[in-house]
Formats: C-alpha cells, sequence, structure tokens
C-alpha cells in the first residue's frame, strides 16, 4: 500500500489500488462555469488528478491548459526525444458546471445496513450511499452505553474502524477516522446512559483502544471540572481534538479552563452540534455563548485564549433557517455543518441503544425522534440536502456553502489531506450540473458515484 500525505498531524491517507495497480493515468475534469477553490472561484476551470497518488496535479483555467497541451504536440513533433511521460498519460475525462472539494461529515453516526444504530459500521453499507450525497470523507460518529452487549458491539466496530480509516477503497467514502460523542457526557439528549464518571486510568483504556483513529471526542467540561480536568489533558496530549458539548451545566469558568488548556497545545476547541444540547444566556456564560464569539473582550480571563470552532446540524430542523442563517452569516469561517445522521434521508425504522427511533416530518424534512416522545435523536440528513439547505434556504453564495462543508470541517478534525482542491491534496471532486445537482462523486481520481448509474 502507499500512503501519502502525512505530513503535520498523523492524517495519512492509502490508496489501496497502488497495492497491485500501477495506474499512471490521470483524470481531468472541466468545470465549464466554475471551480470552488479556497478563496477562488476559477471560471471556465480545469483539474487534473494523478491517478497513481490520488493527489490534485495540477489546476487553472481552460483556456492555459489547451494551450499548454498545443505547445507540447508542437515540442513533441518538432523533437520526439524530449516527450515527458508525465504529459502522454492516458486521461478520463469528466465535465460539469461547477465542481468544488468532496464534502466532509465529520459527525455521522451512519444511514442504515443493520437493526441497530450501534452496529452499522460493521457493514460498508453507510459508505456506499455517502457518495451519492456528495461525502467523500466521514468520521464514524460514535456513542456509549453501559449496556454489555453494546460494549461488545462497540469494540468490534473500533476495531473494523481503525482497519479501514484513512483507506480509499473503490466506491466508497472514506472514513478518516472516529468522532467518539462521549462517554464524559453531562446532558444526554438522544445519548444512552453512559460511564460518564469514568476515572482516568479506564478512560486512557479506552482512549487508547480508539487510536490512531480518534480524530475528535465530546466531552463535557462540567464533568472535567469535577476531576481536574485529566482525561481532558489527555486528550490534548495525544492531539485529540476535544468538543465541548451535551452540557447544558458548563459554566463560565469550566469553558474558559478547557479554553487555556488547549491554547498552551496550540489546540483550537470545538463545540459539539452547537445550540443542540447546549444553552445560552446573556448574562452566565455556558457553551453557545463562548460557540458564537469571533473574538474575547479585554478581561483578565479571556487573554491568550482564541475562541472555539463550531459544528451545526444542518438540516434545518434542529436548527431553525433563522438561527442558522444569523449564525453562519456570523460565525461563518469556524463553522463545520454537520448531519448527525442515524439515518438514510428516506427514513424507516431502527433500534438505537434498545429503543426504537422512528421517522417523524416537519415540512418536507425527515428527522428521527425517541418513538413515544418528543427527543430528537438524530438526522436523515446528509451533506448534499444541506449544501442544498444552505442555497435555497439561506441563500448563501456557493463558496461560502462549500467551505463549511469542506474546508472548516477538513481543518477542524485536521484532515489536512482533504477539503480543498490544491495541488497535492487528494482529488476528492463533487461534479454539479447548472441547478446544483450532483452529477459524479470523484475519489482520489477515481469515479466513485454518478447519476446516471
Ligand atoms: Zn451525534
Amino acid at each position: 500500500m502507499l500512503t501519502t500525505n502525512n505530513s503535520n498531524n498523523g492524517s495519512a491517507s492509502t490508496l489501496d489500488r497502488a497495492n497491485n495497480n500501477n495506474d499512471d493515468s490521470v483524470t481531468l475534469i472541466y468545470a465549464n462555469r466554475l471551480i470552488i477553490k479556497k478563496g477562488l472561484q476559477i471560471h471556465m476551470g480545469y483539474l487534473v488528478i494523478d491517478n497513481h497518488t490520488g493527489h490534485v496535479l495540477q489546476f487553472g483555467h481552460q483556456r492555459d491548459y489547451k494551450q499548454q497541451q498545443q505547445q507540447h504536440k508542437h515540442t513533441t513533433t518538432s523533437n520526439s526525444s524530449s516527450s515527458s511521460s508525465s504529459e502522454q498519460k492516458k486521461s478520463h475525462f469528466l465535465s460539469c458546471d461547477m465542481a468544488c472539494a468532496g464534502f466532509i461529515d465529520i459527525h455521522n453516526h451512519g444511514m442504515g445496513g443493520a437493526r441497530t444504530v450501534q452496529q452499522y459500521w460493521l457493514s460498508d453499507h453507510t459508505l456506499e450511499r455517502l457518495v451519492e450525497y456528495g461525502t467523500t470523507s466521514v468520521l464514524a460518529s460514535l456513542i456509549f452505553s453501559l449496556d454489555d452487549e453494546a460494549k461488545r458491539i462497540m469494540e468490534q466496530v473500533i476495531d473494523r474502524l481503525k482497519g479501514i480509516h484513512g483507506v480509499v477503497r473503490e466506491r466508497l467514502a472514506v472514513v478518516e477516522g472516529i468522532h467518539a460523542e462521549g462517554p464524559i457526557i453531562a446532558t444526554n439528549g438522544g445519548l444512552p446512559d453512559a460511564e460518564c464518571d469514568m476515572n482516568l486510568d479506564d478512560f486512557k483504556i479506552l482512549v487508547d483502544s480508539m487510536m490512531p483513529a480518534l480524530k475528535v471526542m465530546t466531552i463535557s467540561p462540567s464533568l472535567e471540572k469535577q476531576c481536574r480536568y485529566e482525561r481532558l489533558q489527555y486528550l490534548l496530549d495525544l492531539g485529540v481534538k476535544p468538543a465541548l458539548g451535551h452540557d447544558t451545566h458548563a459554566d463560565e469558568e469550566s469553558i474558559l479552563t478547557s479554553l487555556h488548556m488547549a491554547a498552551k497545545k496550540n489546540c483550537q476547541l470545538h463545540i459539539t452540534h452547537m445550540y443542540n444540547v447546549s444553552s445560552f444566556h446573556h448574562r452566565k456564560q455556558t457553551l453557545c455563548n463562548f460557540g458564537l464569539a469571533t473574538r474575547f473582550p479585554k478581561l483578565p480571563s479571556y487573554q491568550g485564549i482564541e475562541p472555539p470552532t463550531v459544528e451545526i446540524i444542518g438540516d434545518t430542523v434542529h436548527v431553525h433557517p433563522l438561527t442558522l442563517q444569523f449564525t453562519l452569516d456570523y460565525k461563518g469561517n469556524d463553522v463545520a455543518l454537520i448531519s448527525d445522521a442515524i439515518m438514510d434521508a428516506h427514513g424507516g425504522c431502527v433500534e438505537y441503544n434498545e429503543r426504537q427511533v422512528e421517522v417523524c416530518k416537519k415540512g418536507d424534512k425527515n428527522y428521527a425522534v425517541l418513538k413515544g416522545t418528543n427527543t430528537i435523536a438524530g438526522s436523515c440528513s446528509n451533506t448534499l440536502q444541506i449544501f442544498h439547505n444552505l442555497l435555497r434556504d439561506l441563500h448563501m453564495p456557493v463558496d461560502k456553502a462549500v467551505m463549511m462543508l469542506s474546508e472548516n470541517p477538513a481543518r477542524i478534525a485536521n484532515l489536512h489531506h482533504v477539503g480543498t482542491l490544491d495541488v497535492g491534496k487528494r482529488g476528492d471532486v463533487l461534479l454539479f450540473d447548472e441547478n446544483y445537482n450532483l452529477q459524479h462523486t470523484v475519489i482520489a481520481g477515481r469515479l466513485s458515484w454518478s447519476l446516471k448509474n
């Protein structure tokens, strides 16, 4: 296997195709309206991906590419010995109206393929489905419980995820790692009871069992305050991103202490699904207050720390479109939109920690509730639906919507090998028609899904 781009954070992307296939072709993509790049929109753009490494090789304006090809033809006919092999590679051609980097969902519990949510990641069902929704990278999100059978399944799931994380496999979204939603959780929301009072030794055993796949862990500051923040410190020491959340009791002191600890490690903290299972108060500073900040007041206790990044469920059910709009308008540079999915878009009925989850409808949107209650358990959403919500309901400019679904989540989860279409990043590309309908999903240069299939 070929391991690529492992520069500064331990994130790796492994191409299993390189094991048995010396593919020296390239994939050439023409976007006839625009290619969205980080901080840049290229009109009539092109993109070339090297299919051996799976990396973006070059990009620019189509007219420049055509000129370059003509010059090359001219050079090779006048002096055949000068032809370089790189310019004679066979190319696979794709065209579209708009192209952008693949979407990255850093909070997704899976979308089916098993009787219970906890078993989802034992199969490739979710990864097969995700490419249809433009999700090229996902953090497999795990929940914890006190139930012995659920714990046994969790061990199997962790083993499997450790085996496949970072590996590019044909026609499947890439599991980049794990987002552990717990077990140090103060306010359950839809989550089952877990060992939220786990001691440091047991916590270390659990965290170590998920390494090196563990990228993000949701942890409640109000519980950390009760035990000297030792578990939070352990995550920071390992380079796992702590995401403060599931904590309606978190006070100013506990959040400030967490932020100061992170600052010492040059880590920008994160907040798990802001607004859901967290609160705002104009005098008492809680998780949403900190999550909404883009800078801090000049108070002694706020010196030397930076505001956290946040993730928000973008299905417009968990968070009202009005709240979503002003939050994204204000804080957008530090927001990742997430699905928090536990089901596929067309719904169904599954078991979630011995409780039945069923689908409810709000307008044209589906969402999942614990049967017999009003508790929202997760979403039936996906990154493509969220992208359309942003464009159609919130009238958001397309480049900003793309940023919150690719570049920002990659940065937050330290997935530096994906998230933008820069040279050297993995060639994960979404190709859209003029109405932003997804036509093709490309992962590491290979076609992973097409609308016509
Ligand atoms: Zn979740």
